[in-house]
């Protein structure tokens, strides 16, 4: 069944629709993927190249390709900063950072990639209590 999944950044400059059924869904825990996004991994849904279609803000998105890296890449709006979709550096895949999705993307992560370059305090974190809001 075909799907669409909409999404957009946080200053909502950037807005597109995805097709779905999507292909790959993982988490990356590699140090570049913690650099990009700030945090312990990055979100990565996997699907074909053409499987977006823009609605605003392209001109916004910002490249960056990793010059020693064969496929790493950054793509981001540079109002905001959020992560956007983007193709890979082969043209083969639609890279779509998961927390862009406004929708459920009707597929859920399959793998924990680069395991063991996680940081040191991932495993604690998940042991951290839980609260709805800031902690009081
Ligand atoms: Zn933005
Ligand atoms: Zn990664």
């Amino acid at each position: 069944m075909e799907e669409k999944v909409k999404g957009s950044c946080l200053c909502g400059e950037v807005q597109s629709t995805m097709q779905g059924p999507f292909n790959k869904f993982y988490q990356c825990y590699c140090d570049r993927c913690q650099k990009k996004s700030g945090s312990a991994f990055a979100s990565l849904i996997f699907t074909s190249f053409d499987k977006i279609s823009w609605k605003s803000g392209q001109a916004l998105v910002k490249r960056y390709d990793l010059p020693n890296a064969e496929r790493f890449s950054n793509c981001f709006c540079v109002n905001c900063g959020s992560q956007v979709p983007y193709v890979s550096r082969d043209g083969n895949f639609l890279i779509i950072p998961a927390g862009y999705l406004d929708d459920d993307p009707k597929i859920a992560p399959s793998a924990n990639i680069f395991w063991d370059e996680k940081p040191c305090w991932f495993e604690q974190g998940q042991k951290a209590t839980t609260h709805v809001s800031y902690p009081v």
